[in-house]
Formats: C-alpha cells, sequence, structure tokens
C-alpha cells in the first residue's frame, strides 16, 4: 500500500526492518542505548557489534538518549548505511505525556535524517511492542506526523518513507489507516 504527497511516497509493508535496503532504518531503542528484545535486539543482531560500539560512545559522552529524541549510528552489517536510534514513550494510561513523546520520535528521527542527507527510512511502529502503546493510536500520530513534516516542507531529501510492520495487528491497521 503505497501513497504520494508532495513527491514523497509513503508505503506500508510487512516485514523485517533489518533486511530493508534504505538509507537509514529507524531503531526502537532505550534511553541506555543499551540494546534489548524486539526489533532492538533484531538489530544489533542482525548488524553486529559495530553498532553497539558507537552506542557506547554516544551514551559515554550524553548519557543516553532522552525519550521522544534520536541518534545515529552506522548500520553496521545491515543492508542500510544508518540506524536512527529514538526512544518511544512507555506507555503509562495516556497522561504522562504519552503521543507528544512519541510524536517527536518520529519529527526527530526525520530532522536527523535530514541532517545526513537520508533519500530513504524506514519506522518500525515504535512503543508498540513492550512499551505497549495501543497500536491503533500509535498509528494514528505516526502516520499523521510523518504528512505533517512533509506538508511543512521541512522534508527535503527524504522520497520515500516506509512503515514496516512486523505483526499482522499492526500491519492492518496501517494497511487501513494510509491514505
Ligand atoms: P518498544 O519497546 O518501542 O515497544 P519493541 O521492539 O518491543 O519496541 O516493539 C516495537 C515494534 O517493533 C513492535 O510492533 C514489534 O512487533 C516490532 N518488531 C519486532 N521485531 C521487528 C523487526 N525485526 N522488524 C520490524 N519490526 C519489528
Amino acid at each position: 500500500m503505497k501513497i504520494v504527497i508532495n513527491d514523497t511516497e509513503l508505503e506500508v509493508i510487512k516485514g523485517d526492518i533489518t533486511k530493508c535496503t534504505v538509507d537509514a532504518i529507524v531503531n526502537a531503542a532505550n534511553n541506555g542505548l543499551l540494546g534489548g528484545g524486539g526489533v532492538d535486539g533484531a538489530i544489533h543482531r542482525a548488524g553486529g557489534p559495530e553498532i553497539m560500539e558507537e552506542c557506547k560512545k554516544i551514551r559515554e559522552r550524553t548519557g543516553g538518549c532522552p525519550t521522544g529524541e534520536a541518534v545515529i549510528t552506522t548500520a553496521g552489517n545491515l543492508p542500510a548505511k544508518y540506524v536512527i536510534h529514538t526512544v518511544g514513550p512507555v506507555w503509562k494510561g495516556g497522561a504522562y505525556q504519552e503521543r507528544e513523546l512519541l510524536r517527536n520520535c518520529y519529527i526527530n528521527s526525520l530532522k536527523l535524517a535530514e541532517e545526513h542527507f537520508v533519500k530513504t527510512i524506514a519506522f518500525p511502529n515504535i512503543s508498540t511492542g513492550v512499551y505497549r502503546f495501543p497500536k491503533h493510536e500509535a498509528a494514528q500520530i505516526a502516520l499523521e506526523t510523518v504528512k505533517e513534516c512533509i506538508q511543512n516542507q521541512f522534508i527535503r531529501s527524504i522520497q520515500s518513507i516506509l512503515f514496516v510492520c512486523f505483526d499482522d495487528e499492526n500491519y492492518h491497521i496501517y494497511k487501513t489507516m494510509i491514505r
């Protein structure tokens, strides 16, 4: 399922983000940039130790990555050039700025991608795994935020944005919602 807004393609696919041949893949990381389960674990496993070495350096320099923000590293052995690590909010019922923080993940990842002249980028469904953000609302925020970024013309080098859904539920939600 694909749409085009102001010459930027938005596409929903089902699959494994570590297999995506794009300039940058986004990781749903944690504040310590320490690796973990889910998509984070899959990226470090498939990309090899180089990614973690850079994460460690960032952690030593800055203490990690605050929720809603993003940092960039090599993609090691992955087909992508970069991994953009962003930290989604843990869902705590909705009264802890979870929506705004999730929105920031998409904005700050796109900003960082633009700074590195990324043309193609792939996002996972940030926060919808162990961080338990309700999937429907997370998809709505992801799609709306990305569309706003395109419409506000802050997207210049990016030509294609992929939403990579790993589970059937997210894939179904995104397919129905993208238009
Ligand atoms: P979070 O801690 O942000 O919730 P998770 O990694 O637990 O991060 O889950 C985020 C999303 O990533 C979930 O929807 C999960 O199904 C998905 N996911 C897990 N592995 C992969 C993968 N290899 N490629 C793409 N998405 C993945």
